[in-house]
């Protein structure tokens, strides 16, 4: 049965898992928040979202996968951002004193897509008329960015105890070209696919290396971590020396989607099936023995 969290996130397949396999989607999510108060035109924001991922990967969930996805949307806060990744200047005056961390902003807060996006895309101005409230940070972390890893943490660690195992998908979709806040030069086109293991540190390589060679068998442009090595959702569940495999999976819109509207292509659901072939393509690695529990 699907478990909702006040819609803040859903969970489909617990009940009927057979896979040692859970994929996440955390930036498909498309219900804005009432207290979300930017000053962007929401269909400018809605270009933040990595549309409909949580459908393209379907045929994982029919072949025994739990997925996990936000419902709330990545710009108003981005779990797959450390919770100290936020510029200081972002916050009030002495507002920062409010928080019980440090900041420490990386790149991506440096181009207004830390953990609250201060950019609205595709050009970068402004979202908010003025600096944020720490409690407003505290809040979103509270409300929406600790429950996400909360249940992604908790279905890892029931997939572990089940299966002495776990492999995790973290599912997302690009843009076909790089926007003004990028780390790539504005208008940079991307392949297909990229798949992103952190430069081979946080997953089996043969994880990494059966879905290059599926991807790239069917004829499509895939690259290995670049630009996209996988950020705080890879980075803090992987634990390969202890059979805890994570990868980062990026789809380019272009082949699902019209990038305008958002409404799902006529090759919707032709990636839909090559997704689910991928997966049949990983059983060698899912099937391995280990597990802790008798079948
Ligand atoms: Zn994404």
């Amino acid at each position: 049965m699907d478990q909702h969290t006040a819609g803040v996130i859903r969970v489909r397949g617990t009940a009927s898992q057979a896979l040692p396999l859970v994929l996440d989607s955390p930036h498909s999510g498309t219900d804005y928040p009432e207290d979300f108060a930017h000053q962007a035109d929401p269909s400018r924001l809605r270009s933040a979202e990595d549309s409909h991922v949580h459908d393209l990967f379907k045929g994982a969930l029919d072949r025994g996968a739990v997925m996990l996805d936000a419902l709330f949307p990545r710009s108003y806060i981005d779990p797959n951002r450390a919770q100290n990744d936020f510029l200081p200047a972002s916050l009030g005056a002495a507002e920062a004193d409010h928080l019980p961390f440090q900041l420490e902003p990386t790149v991506k807060s440096d181009l207004g897509i830390g953990l609250i996006w201060m950019r609205v895309p595709p050009d970068g101005e402004p979202m908010y008329p003025q600096p944020l409230a720490a409690a407003t940070v505290l809040q979103r972390l509270a409300g929406y960015y600790q429950p996400y890893h909360a249940a992604l943490r908790e279905c890892l660690d029931r997939t572990y105890r089940t299966f002495g195992r776990v492999f995790h998908i973290n599912c997302h979709s690009m843009s076909n070209q790089a926007s003004a806040m990028s780390t790539q030069p504005k208008g940079t086109r991307r392949p297909d696919f990229v798949i992103g293991d952190r430069d081979g540190t946080s997953c089996d390589p043969l994880l990494t290396q059966t879905l290059y060679e599926f991807l790239t068998a069917q004829g499509y442009q895939v690259t290995i971590n670049d630009p996209y090595k996988g950020v705080e959702l890879v980075r803090a569940y992987s634990d390969p020396v202890h059979d805890r495999h994570s990868v980062q999976l990026e789809i380019n819109r272009r082949l699902y989607m019209d990038e305008t509207s958002r409404e799902k292509n006529s090759d919707f659901e032709k990636i839909q099936i090559v997704l689910e072939h991928a997966i049949d393509a990983l059983a060698p690695l899912l099937h391995t023995s280990g597990a802790k529990t008798a079948q």
